[in-house]
């Protein structure tokens, strides 16, 4: 019994286990980072896919986005950040990577991302999502909350990187 445990033990260990990570991060906050960190002790590595997200109409441009998550994520060598232009189960098809990691703050995540889960898993049956919980002190950070507050003249270092910190007032400051 015992030979057998090691065996199946020496089997995993070659298994290299990976996990996209997408969303719009229109900018990265605490919130993000925190799943992020917590996806890499799960898995080998993490893949951040930061997608178009035309219809929403971003404040930051794509490049944007993907810089200030690649400064803020400097030091992580498992984790790295593309660009995702339509379906996220083209991008885990092309990548062979069937786990989704999406964060879960409150019950009002709840419905949409149950159903975008589904409907991942109708349109790619061997995808798979789940659902990491952010620490409490995270759970009512939004991309959207944060740029209200920046917009309203609020203090937005204790919710975001310092680079998309700067970022953000730079923006705003250049659309006064
Ligand atoms: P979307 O993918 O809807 O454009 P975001 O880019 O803001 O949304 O977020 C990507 C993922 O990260 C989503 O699953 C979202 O629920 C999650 N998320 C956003 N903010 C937080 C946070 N503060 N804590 C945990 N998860 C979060």
């Amino acid at each position: 019994m015992a030979c057998q445990g090691r065996s199946i033990r020496a089997t995993n260990a070659a298994i290299m286990t990976s996990a996209i990570y997408p969303g719009s991060f229109d900018p990265v906050t605490f919130g993000h980072l925190d799943v992020i960190s917590r996806a890499a002790h799960l898995f080998d590595r993490v893949v951040v896919a930061v997608a178009v997200s035309e219809s929403k109409s971003p404040l930051f441009m794509l490049e944007d986005r993907i810089a200030m998550l690649s400064e803020s994520l400097e030091g992580m060598p498992s984790v790295e950040v593309i660009p995702m232009e339509g379906l996220l189960v083209d991008l885990a098809r092309s990548h062979g990577i069937f786990t989704v990691i999406r964060g879960l703050r409150a019950v009002s995540d709840f419905e949409f991302e149950f159903q975008m889960a589904l409907m991942n898993r109708k349109l790619e049956p061997r995808l798979e999502t789940v659902f990491l919980t952010p620490k409490e002190d995270y759970t009512y950070l939004s991309s959207r909350i944060v740029k209200e507050v920046a917009r309203l003249g609020g203090d937005i270092t204790p919710f975001v990187p310092a680079a998309a910190a700067s970022r953000i007032c730079e923006m705003l400051r250049r659309a006064v």
